[in-house]
């Protein structure tokens, strides 16, 4: 059966572009007669707010959604994550990175498909003993991927996009993952990422479609890399337009785009949402 999931990160109010998205997902998981799940992605314990996971909820139900419950909450599984990571490291694919951020940006050779800056390897191979007197002096670790190693382990990565109509002809596409250089695993305040959780859980509650935003194409190629390594399913992928605001641009809780509740404030039905959403 199709498995559906929108997995917001509560680190902000939800704004037009994830009603798009919650709403996307919905469409499909009801067209295919599937199961619509929602997942909070609250590991970043720097950003992320139980308030604004409440709102979440609120918002999407005012939205009109519904999902089974209890909702997956990523900050209850951080010791599955680590038994993932755990994998990878007895693999000798993961390398601990002592770097602050300005370090990163000084040594970077590029940027990444975000834009951030690439890593410049600078610990990928520092020995036994700086990395046992840094550990025994407390000193900030996180754990990073080394990706040329990680990618000749896993050889030719594919992975399925499409429509999620049974009708769309799927298009197998090639990971390009070596784009993102050595991507972080465990992070310094948490013992996993964005990228470790997220395949994880797919897997977890047997995903069949991801439906995501075209800005997250790239990122699925990290994905596939760790399902391959991990062992885990690649379910199908399906990259939706993106919601702008008058200037073209992305909408971003960063830039300050109006979130639902203030739409709602302003008089917005969620009739109103899900007809500018195109729903
Ligand atoms: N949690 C991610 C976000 O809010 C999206 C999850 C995904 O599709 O991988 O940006």
């Amino acid at each position: 059966m199709p498995v559906f999931r929108f997995a917001p990160s509560p680190n902000g109010y939800l704004h037009l572009g994830h009603a798009y998205s919650a709403l996307f997902t919905e469409h499909w998981a009801r067209r295919l007669g599937g199961d619509f799940l929602l997942r909070l992605e609250d590991t970043d314990p720097t950003r992320c707010k139980p308030e604004f996971a409440e709102a979440i909820l609120e918002d999407l139900r005012w939205l009109g959604l519904a999902w089974p419950e209890p909702v997956m909450m990523q900050s209850g599984r951080l010791a599955v994550y680590a038994q993932y990571a755990e994998r990878l490291r007895e693999m000798g694919l993961l390398y601990p990175c002592f770097c602050s951020r300005s370090e990163i940006a000084e040594a970077a050779t590029g940027t990444d498909p975000d834009g951030a800056p690439l890593y410049g390897g600078t610990c990928r191979h520092l020995s036994a003993e700086t990395i046992a007197r840094r550990l025994a002096r407390g000193d900030p670790v996180q754990y990073r991927l080394d990706g040329a190693r990680a990618i000749a382990r896993a050889g030719v990565l594919t992975f399925t996009v499409a429509q999620p109509t049974p009708l769309d002809r799927p298009q197998i596409r090639y990971a390009r993952p070596a784009l993102w250089g050595d991507v972080v695993i465990q992070r310094k305040e948490t013992p996993t990422s964005y990228h470790l959780s997220v395949v994880v859980d797919d897997a977890a509650q047997a995903i069949t479609h991801v439906t995501r935003g075209r800005d997250m194409e790239p990122s699925t190629d990290i994905h596939v890399l760790l399902q391959i390594l991990l062992g885990l399913p690649s379910p199908a992928y399906t990259f939706h337009k993106l919601i702008l605001d008058e200037g073209g641009r992305k909408l971003s809780k960063s830039k300050g785009a109006p979130t639902l509740r203030n739409l709602r404030e302003e008089g917005w039905s969620a009739a109103d949402v899900r007809t500018r959403a195109g729903f």
